[in-house]
């Protein structure tokens, strides 16, 4: 385990992260519609390396719902042949004087439920959250929500939302200080040491970096006390998650520097050598970043 984490500046352009069947196993994953294949967090993180264009369209389409969610229901809008729109619960659309269409089916996304804990065994740390009187909350997929095509009823229009993020918001409101960089060994973009980050003044993607590094603080890289895992994360993945949290915004922000994020968390997830846990790890930590980052609302 690194204390810091630096960067070749080769990192993200090194080949050899690519394998030799790539595509096809891209459109494997990316091409299928069944709730359970949705629900595993590779294929969604998979989906949104494939389909640049897709996170920032249902960002603004489902912006109150997490970034898995987002991802989530825009695949299985897609799937549907339904254009991004509006989704909300059979109840919610009552409310607004909308009705489910006859046929329709609903399309699933995770919301957490109350589970009571078992004395037993313990729930695997990703997807729980730890809550009052011996329950927990897990994640689950639950068939719940209509898109606005599937309704009808009284007119409804949606606000459209751009989606915004400040970086100094983001820093401040998750204890993360930006240091004056300092000039380590070979040729470095950034690092990320305890709760600080350098930036390389030369980086020509200082803002991707500089979400890379805050992912390494969010997701524990930098503090060794915090893991808790019987298994130690290798530094590889824990440069893909970094990645991946760095794609998963700027893919959402419609920021410079995806195909560069790309190129180096491809190679990862078609090798199949990211796990299910990591996938799960980089949506979550794009989560905290980006809901640390909302500008202030007025
Ligand atoms: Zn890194």
């Amino acid at each position: 385990m690194n204390a810091q984490s630096n960067h070749p500046i080769t990192d993200t352009t090194d080949p050899q992260f690519l394998g030799p069947e790539a595509g096809q196993q891209a459109e494997g994953q990316a091409g299928g519609g069944q709730a359970h294949e949705l629900g595993d967090m590779r294929t969604i993180l998979q989906a949104a390396l494939t389909q640049p264009g897709v996170m920032n369209q249902a960002y603004r389409a489902f912006h109150n719902y997490s970034i898995g969610n987002q991802m989530l229901a825009a695949l299985q809008l897609f799937g549907k042949g339904l254009p991004l729109a509006p989704i909300a619960s059979f109840n919610a659309w009552r409310e607004k004087g909308r009705f489910v269409k006859k046929g329709e089916k609903a399309i699933s996304l995770f919301m957490p439920i109350s589970v009571k804990r078992r004395a037993d065994k313990d729930a695997p740390a990703e997807s729980v959250e730890a809550g009052e009187g011996g329950t927990f909350s897990m994640f689950m997929l639950r068939p719940n929500w209509f898109s606005l095509n599937q309704t009808e009823g009284d007119e409804f229009t949606a606000e459209s939302i751009t989606p915004a993020w400040d970086a100094v918001t983001a820093m401040a409101a998750l204890d993360i200080i930006e240091e004056p960089f300092e000039h380590l060994q070979g040729n470095h973009l950034g690092y990320a040491r305890a709760r600080s980050i350098g930036l390389n003044p030369m980086n020509p993607l200082k803002h991707k970096t500089r979400i890379h590094e805050m992912a390494h603080v969010v997701l524990g890289h930098t503090a060794i006390a915090e893991m808790h895992d019987d298994e130690i994360l290798t530094r590889q993945i824990e440069e893909a998650e970094a990645e991946g949290v760095a794609y998963l915004l700027c893919a959402l922000l419609d920021l410079p520097g995806q195909a560069e994020s790309r190129f180096y968390i491809q190679g990862w997830l078609q090798g199949a050598a990211l796990p299910e846990k990591s996938a799960k790890r980089i949506f979550g930590a794009a989560d905290r970043i980006m809901k640390a980052g909302q500008p202030v609302q007025h």
